[in-house]
């Protein structure tokens, strides 16, 4: 079998019987991720794809069928001799819950072990985070009530906003205006189950790489678009944090020094050009600020992004004009993300690539103008109805017990 280079380390300097443990859990997540991907599949099979001896694979087996991970099916070909019983995932016993929170609406779901939505619910999200974990708490623990035939392995998280990775704590999101917020915690506390947390764009990435039409990619730039922009980077197989968690705001590169004012506290970011709340303050002209100052006073703006899109649709010339403005400086950001990291594929993430035949060319357009790279990275829009952010709250959770294809 291969490790990873950083594992090799770890085994030299854990001492013989950590590394036997670590050895152990690499099979194992070998073994799982193999069944998850290439089901079914027998012992046999499992042996030839993971290079393990078979008596290795065999008790690793039984392991995962009394745990309730595997479950044995049909019996399999062979021109002569036993026929193989073959392995599945358990879908029906295992469960992940996922929480999507955005600025405004926060959205729960049960997820069996393919990552198959089986239940989901959406709910306001509440301005003060500690009334509002107490809410998740709750909801958490009604599905784990309400399914007692399903083993819980896990809460997976995402936020948009910056997550220290080691602490596991929301440090800050200007869209939630949440500061230094323990959601793991309380949540742990409340359910008994694991918790993690990651930044939206992050976890989108991951779920892009882990069972999205892009797995097993190594260099890929998830771009979330929703009131903010959120950049998740998978590079050279990595997700890219940076030391402190805040790699991936490229929502705040500056793109105008004297443009208008910034969540952030800066100036002409890109986000303040080409996020949802951009569009609408394009259609409704109105400025940055009354448009934020407009959503604390509890009043929003007149319009939201999805009344723009019909109206787009519908022929409104005005709401045309404010999603070809957005499309415009979308361009000019993944040129950006091309010029400066060359990744295979950059993800757009968000209701924006429900008009994909309207804002799609005038990006790549964009692209063609401002990046001169020939990085030959692909633009494609990810497929809103199959909830990408999501997704990625239930990778968080999967890639934990399968095999760290990316060592995050
Ligand atoms: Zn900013």
């Amino acid at each position: 079998m291969r490790f990873h280079p950083c594992s090799r380390l770890k085994l030299r300097k854990a001492g013989n019987v950590a590394s036997s443990e670590l050895a152990r859990d690499i099979n194992r997540s070998s073994v799982l991720d193999s069944i998850r991907t290439g089901q079914p599949l027998s012992r046999a099979d499992l042996a030839r794809q993971t290079g393990l001896q078979r008596s290795t694979v065999s008790l690793i087996v039984d392991e995962l069928i009394d745990e309730g991970w595997v479950v044995e099916g049909a019996f399999g070909q062979l021109p002569r001799g036993r026929r193989p019983r073959l392995l599945y995932l358990n879908t029906d016993r295992a469960g992940i819950i996922g929480i999507n929170i955005m600025p405004r609406q926060t959205t729960i779901a049960l997820a069996d072990l393919n990552g198959h939505i089986r239940a989901q619910e959406s709910i306001p999200t509440q301005p003060n985070p500690k009334s509002f974990i107490d809410v998740l708490s709750s909801y958490s623990r009604s599905l784990i009530q309400h399914h007692p035939e399903v083993t819980f392995e896990g809460i997976g998280i995402s936020v948009p906003g910056r997550v220290d990775y080691r602490s596991q704590r929301l440090e800050f999101s200007a869209n939630l205006g949440w500061h230094r917020v323990d959601l793991k915690g309380p949540l742990e506390r409340s359910t008994g189950l694991s918790v993690q947390i990651e930044n939206a764009a992050n976890a989108c990435a991951l779920a892009e790489v882990w069972s999205g039409p892009h797995e097993g990619m190594s260099d890929l730039v998830a771009v979330t678009v929703s009131d903010g922009i959120g950049t998740g980077i998978i590079a050279n197989g990595h997700l890219v944090r940076g030391p402190s968690g805040a790699a991936g705001e490229f929502g705040h590169v500056c793109m105008n020094p004297e443009g208008p004012v910034c969540r952030c506290g800066g100036r002409g970011c890109w986000e303040v050009y080409a996020s949802n709340d951009a569009a609408i303050r394009n259609y409704c002209g109105q400025k940055p600020n009354r448009s934020r100052n407009a959503r604390k006073s509890g009043d929003g703006p007149a319009t939201s992004f999805t009344d723009i899109l019909s109206l787009a649709e519908r022929g409104d010339r005005g709401a045309g004009r404010a999603l070809d403005e957005m499309a415009r400086y979308l361009g000019l950001g993944t040129a950006m993300l091309i010029n400066g990291l060359a990744p295979a594929v950059i993800v757009l993430v968000g209701e924006v690539t429900r008009a994909w035949k309207r804002v799609g060319p005038i990006i790549e357009k964009k692209v063609r103008e401002c990046a001169h790279t020939h990085a030959a990275t692909r633009i494609e829009p990810a497929d809103d109805s199959k909830q990408p952010r999501l997704r990625g709250t239930i990778a968080l959770v999967l890639q934990k017990h399968f095999r760290p294809r990316l060592f995050v």
